[in-house]
This record gives C-alpha cells, sequence and structure tokens, in this order.
C-alpha cells in the first residue's frame, strides 16, 4: 500500500518521499490551486454537473503553515491565509507530482 516515507518544505516546493522508492515534488502554488476541497472545487448539484466557485488568493495562499497526515491515505495542507480543508490523498499527490514535471507551470 502507497504511504509517505518523508515530506520535506522545500523553499516553494513540498517534497515526498514515497515508500515504494518514488519522490514527487510539488509546487506549493499548483497544490492550492488544485485543492480538492468543496470551497475550491465546487460540489455537484443536484444534476450531478460541478460548477467551481470563484477562489480567491492572497499573498499567503501559496506558502504552507502546516500538514499533517491523516488516516494513512492522505494529507492535510494548511496554506499560509489559513485554508486548511483540502485533504490531499496520496493517490491524488501522486498524479499531481506526475502532472506537473518539475513542479514549474507558469
Ligand atoms: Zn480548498
Amino acid at each position: 500500500m502507497l504511504a509517505i516515507e518523508n515530506i520535506v518544505l522545500a523553499g516553494t516546493e513540498l517534497a515526498i518521499a514515497w515508500t515504494d522508492g518514488e519522490e514527487s515534488y510539488l509546487d506549493l502554488e499548483t497544490l492550492r490551486r488544485a485543492c480538492p476541497c468543496a470551497g475550491c472545487q465546487g460540489e455537484p448539484d443536484a444534476t450531478g454537473r460541478v460548477v467551481k466557485p470563484p477562489v480567491r488568493y492572497n499573498e499567503r495562499s501559496f506558502f504552507l503553515s502546516d500538514y499533517q497526515p491523516v488516516g494513512g491515505y492522505a494529507v492535510q495542507l494548511r496554506f499560509g491565509d489559513g485554508h486548511g480543508t483540502g485533504i490531499y490523498s496520496f493517490s491524488y499527490l501522486r498524479e499531481l507530482g506526475a502532472s506537473s514535471p518539475g513542479g514549474r507551470q507558469s
């Protein structure tokens, strides 16, 4: 089962070493924009359509103030602006790491 061996905040990136030997480098801005919480990604309405709500960011949004493991399957990230409802599953983090090589997407 996929698990985190080590997690290190390095500048503007979160470096994750997985127990299977892989490493993911995740840009904090990418992580925040991909925040999976309902406030950032929206919730499906009665017809199953998801409308993404407008999300405001400020200069603290792309800093990480805290992170903690959740139930052995995810990590909860708290950002510098106080936003901390996003629970990032391990598989989601792996996906994000794979889709942004080097973590640079600007
Ligand atoms: Zn969010």
